[in-house]
C-alpha cells in the first residue's frame, strides 16, 4: 500500500478490464488475484471495495526475470473488479476516464466481436492507453500448457504446428486492430508503446502469459503516466461512485473509487445525486475484512481514512439519491458552495440532450446513460427523458405522454423493471426494451419502429380509395338502369367495389353513381386489376343517357386520399395505380392547381 504520510506521493494506477462477453475478463481477473495470492507472501494483494491492489513486490515476484523492480517507483496496480466496458464508461474522473489504463481481452479464436468494437470505440474516445490480452492460447490444438510461465518460454515448449496456428490467430487480431486504426504488434516487438498497441498472448486458465501482462501494464504506467500519478495524498479526496448499495446497519452507501487525495471519517462530502448534489458527512469508511479475519460476523472493517488510489464503501446519511458514475468530493479547506458548483459542473458535462418528443431512456450509470444517448443520437432517435436508475411507474407515465406512437417506448440499459411498475406497464400503451448491449438495444428499437411504420402504412393502404381508369366496352350493356350493368375493361389502377365513379367533362369531374357490384366470369369479386374485363353494377345512371358504351370512367378519389397516395404511399402502390393517379391528378389540377396538395 501507498504510504500516505507524505504529500506528493505516486499513487497506484487504476486498471480496467474490457472485452466481449465470454472472452475471459472475469477469469483473467480471478487468475491475476489467484496467482498473486499464491505468490505466498502476506500482503500479496489488498482487497478493496470493488477493486484489488497488487503491489509491485508481488508483481515482480510473479514476473520473475521479466521485471527488475528497481526500474519502477509506482507502487503497483489497482484492478477494478467489475469487468466490462459498461463499468469502464461509468468510471470517470473529472470528465475523463477514471481508469488510467485498460486491458482489452480478446479470445484468440474468436477475434474481434461486436463488444470488442464497442470497447475500442470507448477507449479511443477517452484516449485511454491499453494493451490487448489475446486470451485462451491454451485452446490451440495440441497446446502443451506451461502453467504460470512467461509466454515466450511457453511458446518454446510448443510444437511447430501449434505455434503456427497460434501465430495465425494472433496476426488476425493484429490485423483487426489495424482495421480499427491502431497499429499493433506482439508486445515484445513493440518499441514505442505510445505509438503501438502491445498484444500479449496469454491464458487466463493456465496463467501462462499473465506475468507478461502485468509487466507490460507496469511498464506502460511507469513510462507514460508517472506524472499523472503524482498526487497530494493529504489533499481533499476525489472519487467516483461505482455503485449505490443498501447495507444493513448503514442504509444507503456508495462504493467509491478514490483517485485523488484522502477521505477521512467525519469529512463533509458532496456526492452527485439524481436531482441535486448531496451534501453529507461521512459516518463510516468501510473496507472488506482481510481474509484472515473472515470468521468475524462483520463483513467490513472501519478505517479512519483512505487515500488514493483505493476502493472504499462510504456510509453517510442521505445517499439514497446518489448515482453510480457520479463524482464524490471532500469539501475540507473550501466552502460547500464551491464544491457543490464543482460537482454540478462535472455532472453538466455528462448531461444528455433531450427533446420535446422522443423515447424514455434509463441506464444503470451516468456513463452508460451518456453512451446510450450517443448511440441514439447517431441513430437519430430523439430522447424525451434520460435518467439513471431502474424503471419506475413514473417512467411509464412519461413514456405514455409521447406524441407519436413509436416514441411511447422505454429503452432500459442494464436496469430492471421495478415490481411496482409491472402492472402499469401491462396497462399502458408503452413498449419496453431491455438489453445489456447498447447497440442491440438500439437495433431492437429501430426494428420495432420499422415494423410499426410498415404496419401503419398497410392499414392506411387498406382504407385508402385506389385510383382506377376504365372503359365501357361496346355491345356490353346488360341492363339499362337500377342499377346499370355494363361490361368494362380496367385500363389502369384497381377498380374497387362500393366506390363512386364518374367522368371528366372537360376538366370538371362529374359523378355518375356508385358501384354496387363487380362480377368476374359470373363470380362476385371486390376489385378488378388493370387489364381485367369485368361486369359492374352502377347505381344512378342510365346507359344511353348519362353514360355511353365506349366512355372512359374514373373512380372518384377524395382529395384527402389523393394527397396521402401521392405524398406517402407512392412507393407502396403499383405502377399502373400510380399512372391512374397521375392522370386523375393532372386533370383535376388543370382546374385547380392546388388540388390534393
Ligand atoms: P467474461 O464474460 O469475459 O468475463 O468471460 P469469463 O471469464 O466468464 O470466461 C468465459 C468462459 O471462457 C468460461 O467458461 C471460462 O472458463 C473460459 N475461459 C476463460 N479464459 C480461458 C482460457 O484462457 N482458456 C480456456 N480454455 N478457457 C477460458
Amino acid at each position: 500500500m501507498t504510504d500516505h504520510t507524505h504529500a506528493d506521493t505516486l499513487r497506484t494506477p487504476i486498471v480496467a478490464v474490457l472485452g466481449h462477453v465470454d472472452h475471459g475478463k472475469t477469469s483473467l481477473l480471478d487468475t491475476i488475484r489467484g496467482s498473486a495470492v499464491s505468490e505466498g507472501e502476506a500482503g500479496a494483494i489488498t482487497q478493496h471495495i470493488g477493486a484489488t491492489d497488487i503491489p509491485l513486490d508481488t508483481i515482480s515476484g510473479m514476473a520473475g526475470e521479466l521485471i527488475d523492480p528497481s526500474d519502477f517507483d509506482l507502487p503497483g496496480l489497482l484492478f477494478i473488479d467489475t469487468p466490462g466496458h459498461h463499468s469502464f464508461s461509468t468510471l470517470r474522473a473529472r470528465g475523463g476516464a477514471l481508469a488510467d489504463i485498460a486491458v482489452l481481452v480478446v479470445d484468440v479464436n474468436d477475434g474481434f466481436q461486436p463488444q470488442t468494437e464497442e470497447a475500442i470505440d470507448i477507449l479511443r474516445r477517452t484516449g485511454t492507453p491499453f494493451v490487448v490480452a489475446a486470451n485462451k492460447v491454451d485452446t490451440t490444438p495440441g497446446w502443451n500448457p506451461q502453467d504460470g510461465e512467461p509466454i515466450q518460454r511457453s511458446m518454446e515448449a510448443q510444437s511447430e504446428r501449434a505455434k503456427s496456428m497460434l501465430d495465425e490467430n494472433l496476426y488476425e487480431i493484429i490485423g483487426q486492430l489495424s482495421d480499427a486504426g491502431f497499429s499493433a504488434d506482439l508486445y515484445w516487438r513493440v518499441q514505442d508503446f505510445q505509438k503501438n498497441i502491445g498484444v500479449v498472448p496469454l491464458s487466463a486458465l493456465t496463467g501462462e502469459g499473465v506475468p507478461d501482462l502485468l509487466t507490460v501494464l507496469m511498464g506502460l504506467s511507469q513510462r507514460f503516466m508517472k506524472e499523472e500519478m503524482a498526487i497530494d495524498v493529504t489533499g481533499p479526496g476525489e472519487g467516483t461512485v461505482l455503485e449505490v448499495k443498501d447495507e444493513r446497519g448503514f442504509g444507503a452507501t456508495v462504493d467509491t473509487v478514490v483517485y485523488d487525495g484522502v477521505i477521512r471519517n467525519g469529512d463533509t462530502v458532496v456526492v452527485g445525486g439524481q436531482d441535486e448534489p448531496i451534501v453529507t458527512e461521512v459516518r463510516a469508511l468501510l473496507r472488506p475484512r482481510p481474509l484472515a479475519e473472515i470468521r468475524t460476523e462483520k463483513e467490513f472493517e472501519k478505517v479512519g481514512e483512505i487515500g488514493a488510489a483505493a476502493g472504499v464503501k462510504i456510509a453517510a446519511p442521505d445517499l439514497d439519491e446518489a448515482m453510480a458514475g457520479a463524482p464524490v468530493r471532500v469539501v475540507r479547506d473550501r466552502t460547500v458552495d464551491q464544491v457543490v458548483e464543482e460537482v454540478k459542473a462535472e455532472l453538466a458535462e455528462i448531461e444528455v440532450e433531450t427533446a420535446d418528443n422522443g423515447v424514455v431512456v434509463k441506464a444503470d450509470t451516468l456513463g452508460s446513460l451518456e453512451a446510450m444517448a450517443n448511440a441514439l443520437r447517431e441513430a437519430e432517435v430523439p430522447i424525451l427523458r434520460a435518467e439513471v436508475g431502474d424503471i419506475a411507474p413514473r417512467d411509464i407515465a412519461v413514456a405514455e405522454t409521447a406524441n407519436q406512437d413509436e416514441h411511447k417506448a422505454i429503452l432500459g440499459f442494464n436496469v430492471d423493471l421495478l415490481q411496482n411498475a409491472e402492472s402499469d406497464l401491462e396497462n399502458a400503451d408503452v413498449k419496453l426494451f431491455k438489453n445489456k448491449v447498447i447497440y442491440q438495444l438500439v437495433e431492437d428499437y429501430e426494428r420495432y419502429v420499422e415494423e410499426k411504420q410498415r404496419a401503419q402504412q398497410e392499414t392506411v393502404l387498406d382504407k385508402v380509395v385506389r385510383p382506377a381508369r376504365f372503359r365501357i366496352l361496346p355491345d356490353h350493356t346488360f341492363r339499362q338502369n337500377d342499377p346499370a350493368v355494363v361490361g368494362v375493361e380496367v385500363i389502369s389502377g384497381t377498380l374497387q367495389n362500393n366506390r363512386n365513379v364518374g367522368f371528366f367533362d372537360g376538366n370538371e369531374f362529374e359523378r355518375v353513381g356508385g358501384l354496387s357490384g363487380i362480377q368476374k366470369q359470373g363470380e362476385d369479386v371486390d376489385e378488378a386489376r388493370s387489364g381485367e374485363r369485368v361486369s359492374i353494377a352502377i347505381d344512378g345512371p342510365t346507359v344511353g343517357r348519362d353514360i355511353e358504351e365506349g366512355d372512359t370512367l374514373w373512380t372518384e378519389v377524395p382529395e384527402k386520399h389523393a394527397k396521402i397516395l401521392e405524398q406517402e404511399l407512392k412507393e407502396e402502390i403499383t405502377a399502373d395505380e400510380r399512372e391512374a393517379l397521375q392522370g386523375y391528378l393532372d386533370t383535376r389540377r388543370k382546374r385547380d392547381p392546388f388540388w390534393g396538395k
